[in-house]
């Protein structure tokens, strides 16, 4: 294992070349750095980074092909367009090279949760279609490895998927918590227990309390929570022992910022992020919208990486309500309720929170009125809450599920009073 010291003297160097190329080759970072009056060797150190300003996915939404390095070749690169939560999508374009980094980044993680050879490994997301010479890159990837990888849409039906993947058997499954989430729900409602894998990752969007809950009963296996984003790719995954997140430290430079300032231990902030393998399209401290709980800067399980306590997800997935008040998502988590199959839970007033809930048959007027007393203590006396029932829930075009969707602006919280909102394991 490489000594904490190895990682960040690597880490320093990589910023170097990453901020030379970006101020020699891209047009939008010339400019920050001529405003600022900065230079390369200005920021030796990572400290020295905060000195270099912030930049937003507005501003790539505004300046898209100002955030290419001269002589990119979008045509030539894979395109990875995103969801577009905070507004108006973007693309996002990797060279060949740095989707296999991609790769290599998620490979590491695989091995650190036991992948092994010959491994059946079912990924569940938004399946692209990729050109032929990619896909027969891939092909040899994974004969290399020696393992079978199989793709399943995450659009499909959740009893499809679980059919699908009784009759893979995959030993190692993984994909976007929510979609999960649903298959385990289908799978503990029909008493399947077909599908036995060692492990599962969940990713792409926030693993609530609930789901982990039911992915864990439903393959009777540990679920690990990883944490990527299109901009900064694979970024932290979940320590097996401590319940933290390791940072990739050796490849991103993380920074967690409360009220302008680097946040404790503890304390939530918003997630600023430098990836040192992107020069195509780089993202030097990048505002990827989302909200995280600072950790310590070493896993008490001896791993070189520092630590994030809790990934709390999509800033906007926060409610705003009336008076200025934040409820955190976690608070309103009502797949913990065991009649409910599925939630999603918008707000769309400030003052007005409907539930759309798809429930399994078996529930009492009384059940229902007792759910919807504790989220009106939550939300308020000055919050009206609805409670829908509805027959499914539609994911957004992404495939993902967002059972939160907020009024609140990207928002700053506290870190949660009762601690690390990830249960023991
Ligand atoms: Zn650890």
């Amino acid at each position: 294992m490489r000594s904490r010291e190895a990682i960040l003297a690597q880490q320093a160097q990589r910023l170097q070349r990453l901020l030379t190329h970006a101020y020699e080759n891209v047009p939008y970072y010339r400019q920050l750095f001529e405003e600022r009056g900065l230079r390369p060797d200005g920021l030796r150190s990572v400290e020295d980074l905060s000195l270099f300003p912030m930049s937003s996915k507005a501003d790539l939404q505004q300046r898209a092909r100002d955030f290419l390095a001269r002589g990119a070749r979008p045509d030539r690169m894979i395109a990875r367009p995103t969801s577009g939560s905070s507004g108006q999508p973007v693309t996002i374009l990797n060279t060949r090279w740095e989707e296999y980094r991609r790769e290599a980044r998620r490979r590491r993680v695989d091995g650190y949760y036991g992948v092994q050879r010959g491994d059946r490994r079912a990924a569940v997301g938004f399946a692209r279609s990729r050109t032929r010479l990619n896909q027969l890159l891939w092909k040899a990837i994974s004969a290399l490895r020696g393992d079978t990888r199989v793709k399943f849409d995450c659009r499909q039906p959740p009893e499809r998927i679980l059919r699908q993947l009784a009759t893979f058997e995959p030993t190692v499954i993984g994909g976007y918590a929510g979609v999960l989430n649903q298959v385990a729900q289908v799978a503990l409602e029909n008493g399947e227990r077909t599908v036995r894998p060692r492990y599962l990752t969940a990713g792409g969007e926030m693993l609530l309390p609930s789901m982990r809950r039911n992915i864990r009963a439903a393959f009777a296996a540990p679920v690990y929570d990883v944490y990527s984003s299109n901009e900064l790719k694979l970024t932290a995954w979940e320590c097996r022992q401590s319940g933290l997140y390791h940072v990739c430290d050796d490849s991103l430079i993380l920074e967690v910022v409360a009220d302008g300032r680097a946040a404790r231990d503890g304390e939530a902030g918003e997630l600023i992020g430098t990836n040192l393998h992107s020069f195509a399209m780089p993202f030097i401290r990048f505002r990827v919208g989302d909200v995280v709980v600072k950790g310590p800067d070493r896993c008490p399980c001896g791993e070189p990486f520092s630590t994030l306590r809790a990934i709390q997800g999509r800033a906007l997935e926060h409610f705003l309500l009336p008076g200025g008040r934040v409820v955190h998502p976690f608070a309103l988590d009502v797949g913990l309720t065991p009649w409910i199959r599925n939630f999603s839970l918008v707000q769309e007033r400030e003052d007005a929170v409907v539930a759309r809930v798809v429930a399994l048959a078996e529930r009492t007027g009384e059940q229902v009125a007792e759910l919807t007393r504790s989220v009106q203590a939550v939300l308020g006396p000055d919050v009206t809450f609805t409670l829908e029932f509805v027959s499914a829930l539609e994911p957004a075009p992404s495939g993902k599920f967002q059972p939160y969707r907020g009024l609140g602006r990207p928002h700053v919280l506290a870190a949660p009073e009762t601690g690390s909102p990830v249960p023991p394991r």
